[in-house]
């Protein structure tokens, strides 16, 4: 009999074209077996105790641990990070959802006793939580391995089982987190890892899953959530942002420029959070330039141990910035540092960090999601200017404020329409298990993390006993 060849697609690493490994996509027709699998392992997986549930969940941990040299290094090879970007902030917050978890999840997931009001005395009121069933998590490349496992463990922890969606773009890591599940030895259909592309993505948001947790693109996130709907099946989106940084008169200018430089250019611009507008008071744009250059120069960009900021991840993504750029160079805004994209040379996956001054608010780089290592500057005169710069995007992820005035800090922040602020800091840091995260307005619907980030994964069941 002749062996069937399926067709395998070849994975390169952007950084430096080294092929990583080959697989197979999973066939988009395949989505409602998936889905019956993940229905009928719910029905015992929903039934084991929570601590039994963690203790997967701790396996797991052991084997991200025992084999953290190896995934950092492909992680840093499939998206073309370095690979201190990829142990910090992919591998390590990642460990800590785990612990996260594994120490949290049994207590809140008990039911709560509510005081019973005196209209109903004589009764017993409590609030029990009851997993979802199957949640379809799909999920992005620029930190393909935190934002597939963070909805992952608070969603099989509730008691859900799981299918996996990564993205196509990263594929390396999308088939090491089925190894390590695998390693874990989490019972069969538990968790399931599909890989491939939009069609695939789209044929598991119609299998009916019982939730869907998204990250990536806003215009994604409205495809997904239209298909949601025809069916009810709520949705977590976490989508883009156009994080404004305001930097006011009396900011400690050194850590603003350092604060600036690595929100702006860490794995190259591709974060979600980065800072991708900066709004600074008239009078200290020259000084904190000054401050600010030094920095962003020195910068080294490669795939070695003493490199800064690696490749962009595709070729795509690059083009997106490079239009984005022009259009803005164009329009009258000015290089500080950084390549005209005329003179990008069109083999290579880097672009040298880029500072643009003279930009406009109406500029694509002023109103789109850039992602990519460019940071335009805009003056502001005085903070009403500089809080209405900051809200005038479709977005509303992150922001910062820099300023040694607490009060004004606080009073701007209180007014800035985002899902985060930090105060003297950028880029809030999703190892923060303890706070919520998410966006408002077009960066996103729903939270993870925080007080309701396990619970979110469940229905809130209201139970009423008559004491008779
Ligand atoms: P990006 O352009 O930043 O990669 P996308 O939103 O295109 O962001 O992709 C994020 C994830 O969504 C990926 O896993 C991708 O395969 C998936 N995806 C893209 N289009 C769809 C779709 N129509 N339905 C479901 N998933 C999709």
């Amino acid at each position: 009999m002749q062996a069937v060849n399926k067709e395998t697609i070849k994975v390169y690493a952007p950084a430096t074209g080294e092929l990583i490994m080959e697989y197979e996509e999973t066939p988009a027709a395949a989505a409602s077996a998936m889905m019956e699998n993940a229905r009928t392992a719910f029905s015992e997986w929903r039934d084991l105790s929570v601590r039994e549930r963690v203790s997967y969940i701790k396996n797991l941990r052991l084997a991200v641990v025992e084999q953290i040299d190896e995934i950092a290094d492909l992680i840093a090879k499939d998206v073309g990070k370095v690979r201190t970007d990829a142990l910090v902030a992919d591998i390590m917050p990642s460990l800590d959802a785990m612990l996260h978890v594994e120490k949290h999840a049994e207590k809140t997931l008990r039911s709560q006793k509510v005081k019973t009001p005196f209209l109903l005395m004589g009764k017993k009121s409590s609030v029990e939580y009851m997993p979802l069933g199957t949640v379809l998590v799909i999920s992005p490349w620029n930190y393909p391995f935190l934002l597939s496992l963070s909805p992952m463990l608070s969603a099989l922890a509730a008691g859900n089982t799981v299918i996996l969606k990564p993205s196509e773009v990263t594929p390396a890591v999308g088939k090491l987190i089925e190894t390590l599940f695998a390693k874990a030895n989490f019972p069969p259909n538990v968790v399931q890892v599909a890989h491939g592309g939009k069609e695939l993505g789209a044929s598991l948001t119609n299998a009916k899953p019982d939730y869907i947790f998204f990250t990536g693109s806003v215009a994604t996130g409205k495809i997904i959530q239209q298909t949601a709907a025809k069916n009810l099946i709520p949705t977590t989106l976490e989508l883009g942002g156009k994080d404004p940084m305001i930097v006011l008169k009396d900011a400690n200018l050194k850590r603003a420029a350092q604060g600036a430089a690595w929100g702006a250019f860490t794995n190259s611009g591709q974060v979600c959070m980065s800072v991708e507008r900066l709004i600074i008071e008239d009078e200290i744009l020259e000084p904190f330039i000054e401050e600010l250059l030094p920095i962003v120069n020195n910068l080294k960009q490669g795939s070695g141990p003493d490199d800064d900021i690696g490749s962009m991840t595709s070729r795509m993504q690059i083009d997106i910035v490079k239009k984005q750029v022009e259009e803005a160079l164009e329009k009258g805004a000015r290089l500080l540092t950084g390549e005209h994209p005329s003179d990008w040379d069109p083999e290579s996956m880097y672009i040298k960090p880029i500072v643009l001054i003279d930009v406009e608010e109406d500029m694509a780089i002023m109103q789109d999601e850039t992602f990519g290592p460019v940071l335009p500057i805009i003056k502001a005169n005085g903070e009403d200017e500089a809080i209405r710069i900051a809200n005038g995007t479709r977005y509303g992820l992150n922001a910062s404020v820099w300023t040694e005035n607490k009060e004004q800090a606080r009073r701007i922040s209180s007014k800035l329409q985002s899902g985060a602020v930090l105060i003297n800091d950028v880029v809030i840091t999703v190892a923060n298990n303890h706070l919520p995260f998410g966006g408002v307005k077009e960066s996103g619907v729903g939270r993870y993390h925080g007080e309701n980030g396990i619970r979110m994964f469940c229905h809130e069941k209201a139970v009423m006993e008559d004491l008779g």
